[in-house]
């Protein structure tokens, strides 16, 4: 995250509304930024989530929009530090996202357990597919934290 781009300059973090098919609006998409040469991706530990979202709309009725932050759990973290944190470095921002998705990873764990206990399995496959959203992707003390559903 917030890497550097082919050009040499580290990336900015920004959001983008992105039109998908000239039929679904899709707003709050994390993309990176470089400053120098302007070159634009999307995160790119988001790619796959967006993809599965993209897959998963419905295109049959009218034209509608929707928020990425609601669909995506580390989409909605970087979202929420990017426009809360008052640090002011790319490390700091970097840092607290990371910070963050450890909480929640947490949060989601213990969540699950629950689910768990009272055998809900389908709140449990939801649990899941959040977690996965975060988990693959997420380090915590220079140790990537993996979701084992053990
Ligand atoms: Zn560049």
């Amino acid at each position: 995250m917030l890497e550097h781009c082919n050009c040499g300059q580290r990336y900015d973090l920004d959001f983008r509304l992105v039109d998908y098919k000239k039929h679904v609006s899709i707003d709050n998409v994390p993309v990176l930024i470089c400053p120098k040469c302007e070159h634009e991706e999307i995160l790119p530990w988001l790619r796959g989530d967006m993809s599965a979202l993209l897959r998963s709309l419905p295109l049959d009725a009218e034209p509608y929009g929707l928020d990425f932050t609601d669909f995506n759990e580390l989409a909605h973290i970087v979202y929420t530090i990017f426009t809360c944190s008052e640090v002011d470095t790319k490390d700091a921002l970097k840092a607290e996202i990371m910070a963050s998705c450890a909480l929640r990873i947490n949060a989601l764990l213990d969540l699950y357990r629950c689910a768990g206990d009272v055998g809900d399995s389908s709140w449990m496959k939801e649990i899941e597919a959040r977690l996965a959203q975060l988990t693959e992707k997420v380090c915590v003390n220079g140790q990537e934290v993996r979701f084992s559903p053990a």
